[in-house]
């Protein structure tokens, strides 16, 4: 099937970054939230990227407001979904909430739309049963920054059709994104899957006291080539997310991925990291 116009659902973190990156291949976005405040930050970002893409020689002025012309921010659920071949759903990481969008998209979108989620670990399948289309529903999972991360991982669930999925991947490459296919619809996917332990060991490590947090982040950096350090990571993505993702790793695959005490303390604390100013490390002073 050919996709020419693509709704994303939340303007958020990454839906933003999503609808520029579809923007700037060519598609037709409509960018929809549910407040006019959260429509108007999510183009601002979009416009100082762009802005910064420019300043950087990557984009011409022409480019830029080309790329701006595509994007039709609304806050008119049917007016977005209702003429799109593709919609990716980028709202927050509540099972019960993306299950009624996908309901209600189901409803008012055309009979060929697929219906996408970014979502990190919830059921592409269990979103699928929300419809009446689960062939047509599947995971297309971005990494953060979306705009500047090369991955998009492409996840089938039980009912995903083979159509669906190479539509999918072909969208992604026309973005200008590299994918992965994973073949069964399993939480964590395969990055978080691998990340999730090795950033809770890290947490262990540290509140064991084996090694100083910078000697741990050293070590991996050196080590195991990693841009940045497990810690400091775990402080840009939030020690809340983490925790959430190894309890659902655990609860839905092994109980091997069960969080440990130190990841645990850090949330207790309210040390999560860059969004309460201190994690690992002290954000208050950069
Ligand atoms: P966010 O909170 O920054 O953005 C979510 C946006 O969705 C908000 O603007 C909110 O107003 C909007 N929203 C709420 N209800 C909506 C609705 N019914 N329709 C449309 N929009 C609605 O969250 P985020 O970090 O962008 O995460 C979005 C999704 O992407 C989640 O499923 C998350 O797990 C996933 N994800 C996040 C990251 C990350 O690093 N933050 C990485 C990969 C995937």
């Amino acid at each position: 099937m050919e996709v020419k116009k693509i709704a994303v659902l939340g303007a958020g973190l990454m839906g933003h970054g999503i609808c520029q990156v579809a923007a700037q291949g060519g598609y037709e976005v409509s960018l929809r939230d549910i407040e006019q405040r959260f429509l108007d930050s999510g183009m601002a970002m979009i416009k100082k990227s762009l802005q910064k893409f420019q300043s950087k020689g990557q984009l011409t002025e022409g480019q830029v407001a080309e790329i701006l012309s595509r994007i039709h921010p609304t806050l008119d659920l049917k007016g977005a979904v209702s003429d799109a071949d593709l919609i990716i759903e980028a709202a927050p990481e509540n099972v019960e909430l993306k299950k009624a969008i996908f309901k209600e998209v189901d409803m008012l979108a055309q009979p060929h739309a697929i219906i996408a989620s970014n979502t990190s670990s919830i059921s592409i399948t269990e979103l699928g049963s929300a419809t009446k289309r689960p062939e047509k529903v599947c995971g297309m999972h971005f990494f953060n920054p979306p705009q500047l991360m090369k991955l998009v991982e492409v996840i089938k669930g039980a009912k995903t059709s083979d159509d669906t999925i190479q539509t999918v991947l072909d969208v992604a490459h026309k973005m200008g994104k590299e994918t992965v296919l994973v073949k069964k619809d399993c939480p964590g996917f395969i990055v978080n899957r691998v990340l999730i332990p090795a950033l809770n060991e890290a947490a262990a490590l540290y509140w064991e006291g084996v090694a100083d947090r910078d000697d741990i982040d050293k070590a991996i950096k050196l080590g195991l080539n990693w841009p940045m350090g497990p810690l400091m990571l775990m402080d840009y993505i939030g020690a809340d997310t983490v925790l959430a993702i190894a309890d659902v790793l655990t609860k839905e695959i092994d109980p091997k991925f069960h969080p440990s005490p130190g990841l645990k303390q850090m949330v207790k604390a309210q040390l999560l990291g860059r969004k309460t100013g201190k994690g690992f490390y002290d954000w208050t002073q950069k």
